[in-house]
């Protein structure tokens, strides 16, 4: 079995850990994504939830993404990283953010979603597979 994808945010204060390989690696040039990274775009990895051990209490906020989903983005309290997000309409998976993991080189994009919403300053690989919107799933 693979080694288990550690990580949390930047104080220690959330920890996760992870068995099992990630369903899905994503850019997101989304607006939500922009806002919440404070750039160009956020840098995912989704996983099966039943693999998922978490430590410590993020605070919590729900937002109606673009896609019209209720997500659920997981912070730290006391650092302010963004940790995790969870899906209401998904409550099987579990994503976190690349930058998040203890060795950030695992992260390896499939794809780049809400293209749309790229910026010219924002450039993501230009050989991943590109969707204006989510791809369907
Ligand atoms: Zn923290
Ligand atoms: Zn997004």
């Amino acid at each position: 079995m693979d080694k288990a994808y550690t990580g949390g945010c930047a104080c220690g204060a959330i920890r996760y850990e992870i068995s099992g390989e990630p369903l899905v690696m994503n850019d997101c040039q989304c607006r939500d994504c922009q806002r919440k990274s404070g750039t160009g775009h956020g840098s995912y990895l989704t996983f099966p939830r039943a693999g998922v051990t978490l430590k410590g209490e993020g605070k919590h906020w729900d937002i109606v993404g673009d896609s019209g989903n209720v997500k659920t983005r997981a912070f730290c309290p006391a650092c302010g990283s963004p940790v995790f997000m969870t899906f209401a309409a998904m409550p099987d998976v579990f994503t976190v953010h690349a930058g998040s993991l203890d060795d950030p080189s695992r992260y390896q994009p499939q794809m780049v979603t809400y293209r749309v919403r790229g910026h010219s300053w924002d450039q993501v690989d230009p050989t991943l597979p590109q969707f204006d919107k989510m791809p369907p799933m």
